[in-house]
């Protein structure tokens, strides 16, 4: 079906789309997840907010700072209604389920908000706000672009009956709908009583109701690289770790169907992307039937084509030595593992509800290294948890020394509401002085060892697979296996290549290199 040619005269223009992304890997897919979704009902994607109809700030609720940033960032966006009064500004992913309408009552000029399950419902949300944008009736999944609809999700395609559109906030016109409690002038995908529409007035919309099979089976993303593919294998999260707010964002563990993934990753390797990244909350807990994570990552890593396969993030408690086995043997996994550990202290580990102790993260450890001895390891720390004394901090920096990870992303614990941690005693939380200084401390040792670790690397050839262009002109980007980025002289053409490159030097944190060579036929070809 041509979508164009079934929009009204006044809508013949194709509409424009623009999504901006904050936060984990996660979310990143979930972008190009509703990429794909406009890109389905017809629209054109922006490369810039400034020429878009639809901005979709794509949010991330995991910090404070980060939803700060969101906020500013929406403030920003709202001058362009000035000249564009029919732009639609919505905020999507964790942040908006977070907020939910009080994020609508804060910032009037936001006209949706939706939680990570509601993406299928985009069009129908769209459509109540602009009628004529968008065909009727094509929901997400059933428009072109998309995989057959008799293979969609449980969830499916279904009417948005429960988006009763009511007048804007501060209209004359009564609400018509409404759920108890929720703020008035704006319609809930929760059930309401009434439900008839204004499709005239202003409108703003609430998608927030948790999805317990949604896992956008049966929907094309719009795929930001021809290089590498996030395949997200998982979403929600069984853990409940007390400081976490993902629980109560995303929900609980959705596990996608073996075939399916399978299915989507020999497309991928069909697109000559020669790299996917497997994601997940705990994506090493998947399971799916007679299928675990160890036997899914042998399976995507055979197939033809996938010269790289990486996954995130992992649950400490879910390395077992299968998957260290698969690992080890198949060619294709990455010599590299993301393990968060988060604290160093058994104390901490315990009000964290991590579920480990540290003799039990460093037993896995050694697991993964006895099996694979040159495996690069990456981890998150969290630092000044409430109630933290100096000697637990001690013992995290003691723990960085003793594992001597090759990155690490370091926090102070930031307080999401809603959390198990929040309700801990005022007088356990760290002044805002001491967790700063206790943050520069881990950056700085991490820091030293991660020199120290990358030092010992220049001289070395390694395989990289050229990612893009680097910010210094006439130099590229390319990842080695253990994930560490080196730029190194080369052209655009190289972008998808894998070279063998020489590390001639190190800021630290990157590398500088030379190409000597091709890289080798390391993937596996079924
Ligand atoms: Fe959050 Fe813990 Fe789940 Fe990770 S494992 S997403 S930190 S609750």
């Amino acid at each position: 079906m041509d979508l164009l040619h079934t929009m009204t005269h006044d809508s013949v223009r194709r509409r424009r789309a623009y999504v901006e992304t904050y936060g984990c890997q996660m979310n990143i897919s979930d972008g190009e997840l509703m990429q794909g979704i406009l890109a389905a009902q017809g629209f054109e994607l922006a490369d810039r907010p400034e020429e878009a109809d639809v901005i979709l700030v794509n949010t991330c609720a995991v910090r404070e700072h980060a939803e700060q940033r969101v906020l500013g960032r929406v403030g920003q966006l709202r001058k362009l209604k000035k000249h564009r009064p029919d732009l639609v500004i919505g905020v999507t992913g964790c942040m908006a389920q977070r907020m939910g309408e009080a994020l609508l009552e804060r910032a009037p000029y936001v006209e949706l908000v939706m939680g990570p399950d509601g993406y299928r419902r985009l069009p129908d949300a769209l459509r109540n706000l602009r009628p004529g944008w968008l065909p009727a009736g094509a929901g997400a999944g059933d428009a072109a672009g998309a995989r057959p609809a008799a293979r969609a999700a449980p969830a499916g395609r279904r009417e948005l009956p429960v988006l009763g559109a009511v007048p804007a906030a501060g209209s004359a016109t009564a609400p018509v709908g409404g759920t108890a409690g929720a703020m008035p002038g704006v319609a809930t995908s929760r059930p309401v009583s009434g439900g008839g529409v204004h499709a005239t007035a202003p409108q703003r919309v609430a998608v927030l109701d948790f999805e317990p099979h949604e896992n956008y089976e049966g929907l094309e993303v719009r795929r930001g690289s021809r290089v590498s593919a996030w395949v997200p294998i998982q979403r929600g999260c069984n853990y409940r770790c007390t400081y976490c707010i993902v629980p109560y964002t995303r929900g609980s563990e959705k596990n996608r169907d073996p075939e399916r993934i399978l299915e989507e990753v020999r497309g991928i390797a069909a697109q000559g992307i020669p790299e996917v990244v497997l994601l997940g909350q705990t994506v090493n807990s998947y399971e799916h039937g007679e299928w675990d994570f160890p036997r899914l990552l042998r399976a995507v890593a055979r197939v033809d084509g996938i010269r790289r396969v990486r996954f995130t993030s992992p649950h400490p408690n879910d390395v077992s030595e299968r998957l260290v086995e698969v690992m080890a043997t198949e060619p294709a996994v990455c010599r590299q593992l993301h393990l968060p550990v988060q604290a160093g202290h058994d104390r901490t580990l315990k009000r964290m509800l991590r579920r480990y102790t540290v003799a039990g993260y460093l037993e896995k450890v050694r697991m993964v290294r006895s099996a694979i001895p040159d495996i690069a390891l990456s981890t998150d720390v969290i630092v000044a948890f409430p109630g933290e004394t100096e000697e637990e901090f001690e013992a995290t920096l003691d723990l960085l020394r003793a594992v001597r990870y090759d990155d690490a992303f370091l926090y102070r614990y930031s307080p999401r509401d809603g959390t198990p941690a929040t309700r801990l005693p005022r007088e356990q939380f760290i002044p805002d002085a001491v967790a700063q200084e206790r943050l520069e401390r881990v950056i700085a040792l991490q820091r030293k060892i991660q020199a120290e670790i990358n030092r010992g690397e220049v001289g070395r050839t390694v395989e990289v697979l050229v990612e893009r262009e680097a910010r210094s002109e006439g130099d590229m980007l390319g990842r080695t296996e253990s994930n560490k980025v080196v730029a190194f002289p080369g052209g655009p053409e190289l972008v998808g290549r894998f070279l063998r490159v020489r590390l001639t030097g190190t800021t630290g944190a990157t590398f500088t290199g030379e190409v000597v060579g091709p890289g080798e036929e390391v993937g596996r070809v079924a």
